[in-house]
C-alpha cells in the first residue's frame, strides 16, 4: 500500500514476492525513515488460521509511525493486509505445534531526495515467512550479557519504537555478548547503567516465587506484545503479576539470596526463552540452577496453548481469519 502527501493511502495489492528496485537516492537508505512489525499465524485445532493480536501491533505501529514523523496506517488496512496475504500463502502455514507462519509488516520512505526532512510518500509492506518452533530440541535457557558500555536507547530517543535504527545501533553489543560466550544482549538504562530495561529482541520478567515482575515501562524501551499479554495470563493462573524497577545489584543480590527464583525474555519469536546465565565485565553467575524454571515453562505453555487454540481464548486476543 503506498502513501502521497495530499492523497493519502492508495493502490493496495497483493503481489508475488519479488526483489524492489530503488533509487540510490531513495531517502530510507540514507535516513532510516523506517518501522516494522512481527506478529504470527498460527494453524487452529480445527483447521482455520488465526493471528495473536494482531490489533496491538497495529496500534503498536502507529505510535512507531508518530515517533518516525511516517503516516500513520489504520488498523483495520493493517489487520486487512496481514489477513490478505495470510490467505494467500494459507498452504505455508505449518500444522500443528509452535510452528507458525511469521508476518513482519513494514513501512519506509520510498521518496528521492537527499535533504533531511520527513518524506512525503512512504510504501507499507508485509512479507511472510513460516517459522518453525524456535526451540526444536527441547527449550534451551539463554546466556546473558549485560551491556555497560553501550545503550540502545535513551529519554526521548527512539526506544519505544519499533524502528531499523535501534536494530542498527544494538548490533555492536550483541557482537560484544557473542564475544563474550552469550547468547543475548541485555541493556541497562541510559543514565545509570544499573536499571535492567530489556533484551535485544524480547521483554524480560523476573519471577519472585508466584509474584513475577517486568521493567516498567520508561520509554525507553520497547513495549512487548507478549510482555503484556503475560501480565493478564500470570493473573489469570493465580501469580501476582507487576511492572517495577530492577538493578543489576537486585538481580545479582536477589539471585545469591534466593528470593529471585526466575528470569525469562519473551516475545514473539520465542514467546518465552528462560534466562539460564548472566555476565558482565564485572561479574558472571548462573541464574537460579541454570535451568527452565517452573513458573516459567507453566506461563509459556499458557500463552502457546491460547495462540495454538488448544485453550479457550477468553480474552478475546485470537483474530480468526475470516
Ligand atoms: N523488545 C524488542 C527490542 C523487540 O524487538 C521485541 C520484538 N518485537 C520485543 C521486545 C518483544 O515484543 P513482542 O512481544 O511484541 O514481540
Amino acid at each position: 500500500i503506498k502513501w502521497t502527501e495530499g492523497r493519502g493511502w492508495h493502490d493496495a495489492e497483493l503481489v508475488p514476492y519479488a526483489p524492489l528496485s530503488m533509487d540510490p537516492a531513495n531517502m530510507t537508505l540514507h535516513y532510516a525513515q523506517t518501522i516494522f512489525e512481527g506478529l504470527k499465524a498460527y494453524k487452529q485445532p480445527d483447521g482455520t488460521v488465526a493471528t495473536f493480536r494482531p490489533r496491538a501491533n497495529a496500534e503498536r505501529f502507529q505510535a512507531s509511525a508518530r515517533r518516525m514523523a511516517m503516516p500513520e496506517l489504520p488498523a483495520e488496512l493493517f489487520i486487512e493486509a496481514c489477513d490478505a496475504l495470510i490467505k494467500q500463502d494459507s498452504a505455508w502455514v505449518p500444522d500443528s505445534g509452535e510452528a507458525s507462519l511469521y508476518l513482519r509488516p513494514f513501512m519506509f520512505a520510498s521518496e528521492v531526495g537527499l535533504g533531511v526532512r520527513p518524506a512525503n510518500e512512504f510504501l507499507f509492506m508485509v512479507i511472510a515467512s513460516p517459522a518453525g518452533a524456535y526451540f526444536p530440541g527441547g527449550v534451551k535457557p539463554v546466556s546473558v550479557w549485560l551491556s555497560e558500555e553501550y545503550v540502545r536507547a535513551v529519554k526521548g530517543g527512539t526506544g519505544a519504537a519499533k524502528t531499523g535504527g535501534n536494530y542498527a545501533a544494538s548490533l555492536v553489543a550483541q557482537a560484544q555478548a557473542a564475544s563474550h560466550g552469550c547468547d543475548q544482549v541485555v541493556w541497562l538504562d541510559a543514565v545509570e547503567h544499573r536499571w535492567i530495561e530489556e533484551m535485544g529482541g524480547m521483554n524480560l520478567y523476573f519471577v519472585y516465587g508466584d509474584r513475577i515482575v517486568t521493567p516498567e515501562l520508561t520509554g525507553s524501551l520497547l513495549p512487548g506484545i507478549t510482555r503484556d499479554s503475560l501480565l493478564t495470563i500470570a493473573r489469570d493462573l493465580g501469580y501476582t503479576a507487576e511492572e517495577g524497577r530492577i538493578t543489576t545489584e537486585d538481580w545479582k543480590r536477589d539471585n545469591e539470596n534466593g528470593t529471585l527464583t526466575e528470569v525469562f525474555a519473551c516475545g514473539t519469536a520465542a514467546v518465552i526463552t528462560p534466562v539460564g546465565s548472566v555476565k558482565s565485565e564485572r561479574a558472571n553467575w548462573t541464574q537460579g540452577d541454570g535451568e527452565p524454571g517452573e513458573v516459567t515453562m507453566k506461563l509459556r505453555k499458557a500463552l502457546l496453548d491460547l495462540q495454538t487454540g488448544r485453550t479457550a481464548d477468553t480474552h478475546g486476543w485470537m483474530h480468526p481469519l475470516g
